[in-house]
This record gives structure tokens, sequence and C-alpha cells, in this order.
């Protein structure tokens, strides 16, 4: 493995990295894109409007009415010092019932567009459309029902049942794509086109770290009907990674099911790295001596991120007086980041790998050393959210990378916890979209963390 100081690579980093660039901004935006940029950054200069911003994303699927939604949002600005010209008439506008439904009927508009700008559909069959003009752009998907933890047997069923829904409505509508060839096989062999996220903690409602064996039973018992029809498919499973509480039930589980005499050869399948850990790099060899003992063709895919936990994370260790597992300093996550990267890049065949991220140094630094220790492109995938990297997709797609979306799908209600990490993520001042918006220059924003 190359030092991380190695200047080939920081040469090479920075190429890569102002070449993505210089290709994002010229794409012309949709007006609502635009304005919803617009909301984003005020937010992000400002905690009490961002404050204000979530609340009402949250509350929104709670609402009765126009009225009532207009009574909450005029509640939240009340909070808010400073208030602009547009924020100070928008409360005035809210004292008279004509005046609430108008303002009430423009935030429900607001948060449609935000949710409709990371949420691809209500159903597989309803987001087929944007998968498939994502497909044509040069860009593969990886699908997530939206639902997050489940409480009851009958949820988990449910969740379940959609899970199968959504193999058997994207196998049949993917068959008739056109060939992508970028796509569709690297140097191990063929990727799946259909390719679905599933969450743990969505199968089963008793994840418990106490007993994590009884939530493992149950989660298997949906999973490996899950896999098995994945694999009849030919269908890529991911399972996403959660908070903490819940990776060694995870790593576990899909560890298990897939020695399994009639999973071994199949189906595609994944894991989520998370680098934000301080133990991540432990993680990863425990990972990479299970791929090395239990081969498997095609190999396990890892996915490598920071983690969207961080704030869970931290809050609760600091509630229980312990030392948070997270790193606490952002370049601390970057750089471990780049030497998982690193790691992973060096670790294949064994497994493939998919680095995502929208931070154009970490996605740079990724394509370089790649590049550099002789691999090619196409053994490198490179994985955006739906609505946040999705210029960073057209500019990794344009250059003949390999590139997929992930794209939620499920009504606005089921979405309300994701939609506000996102907000969360992109509104933090730590974030390099938050730094990217707020203009930081270019040279700035790719030096080595
Ligand atoms: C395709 C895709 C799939 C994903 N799947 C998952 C998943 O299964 N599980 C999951 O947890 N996340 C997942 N994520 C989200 C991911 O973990 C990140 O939250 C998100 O991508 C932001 O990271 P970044 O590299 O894009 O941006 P950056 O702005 O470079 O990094 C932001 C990240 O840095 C970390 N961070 C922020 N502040 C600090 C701090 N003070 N100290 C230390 N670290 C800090 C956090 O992880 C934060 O999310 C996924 C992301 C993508 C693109």
């Amino acid at each position: 493995m190359q030092a991380a100081s190695d200047p080939a690579l920081e040469q090479a980093v920075r190429e890569i990295g102002r070449e993505l660039h210089a290709a994002l901004p010229s794409r012309p935006r949709h007006p609502v894109r635009a304005l919803d940029d617009k909301a984003m950054e005020l937010a992000s200069r400002d905690a009490e409007l961002r404050a204000a911003l979530f609340r009402l994303v949250d509350v929104t699927p709670a609402c009765r009415s126009l009225d009532d939604l207009a009574g909450h949002l005029a509640g939240y600005l009340e909070e808010v010092d400073g208030r602009s010209q547009s924020l100070d008439a928008a409360m005035r506008a809210a004292r008279s019932a004509a005046g609430r439904r108008a303002l009430g009927a423009a935030a429900a508009t607001g948060v449609r567009h935000m949710a409709h700008r990371f949420i691809v559909g209500d159903s597989p069959q309803a987001a087929l459309g944007v998968l498939r003009r994502l497909w044509d752009a040069g860009a593969a998907s990886s699908v997530d029902l939206l639902g997050e933890a489940t409480v009851t047997s009958a949820e988990a069923d449910r969740y379940a049942t959609r899970c199968h829904e959504a193999l058997e409505t994207l196998a049949a509508a993917t068959r008739s794509w056109p060939e992508q060839p970028a796509l569709e096989a690297d140097s191990v062999g063929p990727l799946p086109r259909v390719n679905l996220s599933v969450k743990v903690s969505a199968l089963t409602p008793l994840m418990r770290p106490e007993a994590p064996e009884v939530g493992r039973e149950d989660a298997a018992g949906r999973m490996r009907p899950l896999l098995l029809r994945a694999r009849e498919l030919h269908a890529h499973l991911h399972i996403d990674m959660e908070s903490l509480d819940a990776l060694e039930t995870t790593l576990d589980l899909v560890g298990e099911l897939l020695e399994e005499d009639e999973l071994r050869d199949g189906p595609s399948a994944g894991v989520v790295l998370q680098a934000y850990l301080r133990e991540s790099p432990e993680q990863l060899e425990r990972l990479l001596d299970w791929a090395g003992q239990s081969p498997r063709q095609p190999p396990l895919t890892v996915r490598l991120v920071k983690g969207a936990y961080w704030d869970h994370e931290v809050v609760e260790a600091r509630q229980h007086g312990w030392k948070p597992p997270v790193f606490e300093l952002k370049a601390e996550s970057d750089r471990n980041f780049e030497q998982l990267t690193r790691r992973l890049l060096d670790a294949r065949p064994a497994v493939r790998v998919a680095v995502a991220s929208h931070n154009l140094r970490s996605v740079a630094h990724a394509i370089a050393y790649n590049r550099l220790a002789g691999g090619e492109d196409r053994d490198l995938e490179l994985q955006v959210l739906r609505g946040l990297g999705d210029d960073l997709q057209h500019a990794l797609a344009d250059q003949g990378l390999r590139v997929r979306a992930y794209c939620p799908v499920g009504d606005l209600v089921a979405g309300m916890a994701y939609l506000v990490r996102r907000l969360l993520e992109n509104t933090s001042n730590d974030s390099f979209l938050g730094e990217m918006g707020r203009g930081t220059p270019i040279e700035e924003l790719l030096a080595a963390p």
C-alpha cells in the first residue's frame, strides 16, 4: 500500500479533483432545485433557521390542514432571531385565516419539493421512470425502501414483502433496458442491473444489543428468502449499516447467511463500512479475513461511507459518560476514509469496492489511488445519494467512471427520518457540500485532510 503522503498520489488527487470540479456547474439547474439550494444555503448559515426548517419538515405529515401547518411554521419562525423581511412577511400572513391557508400551501409545497429531491417515487413502480433516466445517463442505481426501525412482526413482514415486490418489479422492468457496458461488468464478472439496499432493523422488531442472537435469528428468517430470490433474479442485495448498536448483529447475520450452502454461489451481496468509527480499521480486517476464508463468487461488495449517525453516536456516548465510538474531528474521519479506501482497493479481488461520498477530495483520492496502483476504472464503483450527489454523478458518468445513485423509495411519512438526516448533512458546517456551497476555494477543498 502506498503511503498517504506520496507526492505522486497527491498530485493525481488534485488533477482528478480539479477536473471533476470543472465539470460540476456546467449543467443548468432545475428551478425548483435552485430554490431548494437557496433554502439549504440560508439554513446552513443560521442555526435557528435550520432548527425551524427541520421541525417543519418533521411535523408536516402530522398536520391536519394547511391552517395547522402555517400555525406550526409561524411558531417555529418566532424563535428565529434577526428574521429577514420575507420571513417577517410570512409571519404577518399567518395572522389571518386566508393568509394562513396560503402560507400553509406554500410550506407544504416546499417540503414536498424538498422530499422529491431525495425520494424518487412512492413505490418501485413509480420510481421506474427516474431509474431508467439514470441508466440512460450512465448511472446505475440502488433502491432503498423507506421505513426505518420496525416495532412489530407485522411491520417486519410488510417490509420483507415490499422488498420481494421491489425485486420482482425491478427485475421485470430492467430486462428490456439497453446495454450499458460500463455499468454491467467489472474484471471479476457481470454486475446485476437490479440493486436493492435493505436495513436489518426493518427486518426484525427484536434488535437488542443485550440479546443479539434473538434479533439475528428473527431477521435471518426474513432475509434468507430475500437472498434466495435475489439469486434467482440475478439481483444484488446490499445490507445498509445503521447505528453502532446494530453493527455486530448486522455483520454476524450477513456473514452467517452468506456461508450457508445454498447462498455460497450467489446472489451478489454487500455490506457497509463506516469510516467515522474509531474501530473501523479492525472491522475491515475482520471482513477481509472472512472474505479470505469464505471465498464467494461473486465476491462480497464493501461500500465505504463515513457514517450517517454521527450526532446520534456522540449524544448516546455522552449520555452514558463514554468516549464516543466515532472520531470527533471531521479531518480524522476523512483521513481514515482514505486509509480504508487504500486498504480496500489493495484487497481486490477478494472484495468488490464501492466508495460512497460527495466529497471531491475523498472521491478523487479513490480514483487516483486505484489508477496509480494499476487498477482499472471499472474495478472501482463510486456511489452518491440521489438529491445530494446529482451533479457529481453526472461528472463521474461523463468521464466513463462507474457510478451508482442510492435512490430512496417510499412515502413522505416513512421518509421523514431519512429526509431530516440528509438536511442535517447538507447544512452542517463541517460537511464538504456545506463548504463548497459557501464558496471555499477548490484548492483548499482538495487539500489532504
Ligand atoms: C450511496 C451512499 C450510501 C450510503 N449508505 C450509508 C449507510 O449504509 N450507512 C451510513 O451510516 N451512512 C451511509 N451513507 C451516508 C454517509 O455515511 C455520509 O453521511 C454521507 O455520504 C456524507 O459524507 P461525505 O463523504 O459525502 O461528506 P463529507 O462532508 O466529507 O463528510 C461528512 C461526514 O463526516 C463525518 N463527520 C462530520 N462531522 C464530524 C466530526 N466532527 N468528527 C468526525 N467525523 C465527522 C460524518 O460521518 C459525516 O456524515 C451513504 C452515503 C452514500 C453516498
